[in-house]
């Protein structure tokens, strides 16, 4: 018997996001919006993402001994999440420097922050949450070597789901644990290693993604749904028609459900229908964290 349904490794970032008429060109100044700050990073939107579907959820990541770190425990723990796994200092909580201008084109500056200070040991430290969990997922705003850890940590039997955003190469021991590899587009072609062929049709990158050993791969989308391989073969997922109004945390909201639906036991095309209705549910309304919906709203869907 598993504690925990899902246990999510991963970065958790501060949003802090400025409305500008204009981006600022190098060496100038423009006037924006007052500031607003939310809650992000892909691994605090999983984590937060499947506590709200009703996943019992844990979150291994670290933030700063600071108020973006409290911001970030606050809305963990409102969500659901449990949280003690959430380490502190080292360094200032990540945060995302965003402006956007009316047309919703942004600029984003990153700093890691204590989600480039999760290290292996940290991972090693926290081996009863690995014990205690039936499905572990990550993505790649951390270390690629702690990466590396929790691919070694994980339990006999446990199921290992990885997003790899933004996109880096893997090493083949992390590529043979992943069950599914969960990409989008841009994801798949970095991951091959070239740009794509062109004419090249999803149902060949998923080809070629699992001829590099994963068990599974799912690739998304956006609004037209995704598609599943495995040595089963290569099927397509439907997608939902929504009205979309803001895309934001589609992708980690689809990564949180998938996990979730797979370690309740349903086959890898059921659990990417499901994840594909609570993508479809998030693009409905704005923002990340906020837009994540419950099971009862992915129900009504
Ligand atoms: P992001 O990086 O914006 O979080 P992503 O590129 O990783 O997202 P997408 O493919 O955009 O991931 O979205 C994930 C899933 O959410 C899709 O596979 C699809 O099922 C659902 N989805 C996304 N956009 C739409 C849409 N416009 N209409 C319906 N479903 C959508």
């Amino acid at each position: 018997m598993y504690d925990y349904d899902l246990l999510v490794v991963g970065s958790a970032n501060a949003d802090l996001v400025i409305g500008v008429e204009r981006r600022p060109d190098a060496g100038e100044t423009v006037l924006g919006s007052d500031l607003a700050v939310h809650p992000g990073g892909k691994g605090a939107n999983q984590a937060v993402a499947a506590a709200r579907l009703g996943a019992r959820t844990a979150l291994l990541a670290r933030v700063g001994d600071d108020g973006h770190g409290r911001l970030l425990l606050d809305s963990q723990r409102a969500a659901g999440v449990d949280t003690v796994g959430v380490l502190t200092g080292r360094a200032p909580t990540g945060v995302a420097l965003i402006t956007v201008d009316p047309s919703g084109d942004n600029s984003i500056v990153v700093s890691p922050g204590a989600n480039g200070r999760l290290t292996p040991a940290d991972v090693r430290a926290a081996a009863s949450l690995f014990h205690a969990s039936r499905v572990v997922s990550t993505q790649l705003e951390i270390p690629l070597e702690t990466v590396g850890e929790v691919v070694r940590s994980l339990a006999p039997g446990s199921r290992f789901v990885l997003n790899p955003s933004p996109p880096q190469p893997l090493s083949a021991e992390v590529l043979a644990a992943c069950d599914p590899l969960i990409v989008n587009e841009h994801e798949a072609k970095v991951i091959l290693g070239d740009a794509g062929a062109a004419g090249d049709e999803p149902e060949d990158w998923a080809r070629r993604l699992l001829a590099k050993g994963p068990r599974s791969v799912v690739v998304t989308l956006g609004g037209e749904g995704a598609l599943v391989a495995s040595a089963e073969g290569v099927a397509r997922v439907p997608s939902v028609t929504v009205h979309a109004v803001d895309t934001t945390g589609a992708g980690d909201a689809f990564t949180a459900a998938l996990a979730w639906r797979l370690g309740a036991g349903e086959s890898l095309a059921e659990a990417a229908a499901y994840a594909a209705r609570v993508g479809a549910a998030t693009v409905t309304k704005e923002g990340a964290q906020v837009s994540f919906p419950t099971a009862e709203e992915v129900a009504a869907l």
